[in-house]
């Protein structure tokens, strides 16, 4: 063989295999930047895909505008046209807002598909609203024999609407502990203690948001998690709340007691609580001022029972130990 051939041969070899690589290698990379590349209609558009949605979302408008009521064949022919118009744009925010807001009442679960879609697409991960929608849906229309899932996908669409928005929709967390509470209450046990009703169920909720975010049982606060899912705001405050309606919605319930007698420690960490309906009380105190309860009275002069303000009594000037 000559030796020129055998060059040749080997280059061709070389380059076929770099070839390769590079190919590879390229394709990776355009999926990272086009993360919907997978999602595209294979309908051969020669890349006019965003122009394409653009007119099917006119049409769209143009339809919707002149629908009256929204039936279940109204709502199957939006849903297709839906289809039709993310396979072109799955980047088109607005569909998934108003399609699946159109839908939501004649079919949820259609509706709560096409917000589940947006809510999970990567390239709309600044959207709070979508993965809202999605809990609201999921939460209030859909029911139990459609999508028995309903509530647990409900709770992870408030979670993650939760995360997103931050501080600045609050709303989203009371709708997630609810969720949350109706999903303990439908289990109908929560650390082995039955659940009886929904003031119950949402204190277990707010005890595991609590244990969720760092916290113990022993009263440790909760460390900031870098996870804001699990950062519930004044959680503390909300747990004490729920306590107080749990005791008062059946005070002698014994699992309610039970319930009472883990969170007790997280709650009276760093104030003194009325044992009869536990709301907090002052120094000195010696009965509840909400229910009137004769409570044990704390940081008083054991020589004068005056309160104590500071190192020494300033009423009588003793040093010894307060209680
Ligand atoms: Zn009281
Ligand atoms: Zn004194």
């Amino acid at each position: 063989m000559k030796k020129s051939l055998v060059v040749h041969i080997t280059v061709m070899v070389i380059a076929v295999v770099l070839g390769s690589g590079l190919a590879s290698y390229l394709m990776m990379q355009q999926s990272e930047i086009s993360v919907n590349r997978d999602k595209l209609s294979k309908a051969p558009l020669g890349g006019f895909n965003k122009f394409a949605s653009d007119v099917q979302w006119m049409l769209f408008i143009n339809y919707a505008g002149g629908v009256d009521c929204v039936e279940k064949a109204e709502a199957e022919e939006i849903y297709n046209r839906l289809n039709d118009i993310l396979a072109n744009d799955p980047d088109l925010e607005i569909a998934y807002n108003i399609g699946g807001m159109m839908i939501s009442n004649a079919d949820p679960v259609k509706s709560a598909d096409i917000f589940m879609r947006g809510a999970n697409n990567p390239n709309l991960k600044s959207s709070w609203q979508i993965p809202f929608s999605a809990g609201f849906v999921l939460d209030r229309y859909v029911t139990d024999q459609q999508d028995p899932e309903r509530l647990k996908k409900a709770e992870d669409m408030f979670r993650l609407a939760a995360s997103r928005a931050g501080d600045s929709a609050p709303y989203i967390t009371s709708a997630l502990l609810k969720t949350r509470a109706k999903r303990i209450l439908q289990r109908g046990k929560w650390n082995s203690i039955p659940v009886v009703n929904e003031e119950h169920a949402l204190l277990c909720t707010l005890f595991d948001e609590w244990r969720k975010g760092g916290g113990s049982e022993d009263g440790v606060n909760p460390q900031q998690t870098t996870d804001p899912a699990n950062n519930i705001p004044d959680i503390k405050a909300r747990l004490l709340k729920a306590a107080q309606d749990a005791k008062a919605s059946d005070p002698a319930n014994k699992n309610i007691l039970a319930t009472l007698a883990k969170v007790m420690k997280v709650v009276s960490e760093d104030q003194h609580l009325c044992g009869n309906c536990l709301t907090p009380y002052s120094a000195g105190d010696k009965f509840c001022s909400q229910c009137g309860a004769k409570v044990a009275v704390y940081s008083v002069c054991p020589k004068c029972n005056a309160v104590i303000k500071g190192k020494f009594c300033s009423q009588c000037g003793n040093t010894d130990k307060v209680k």
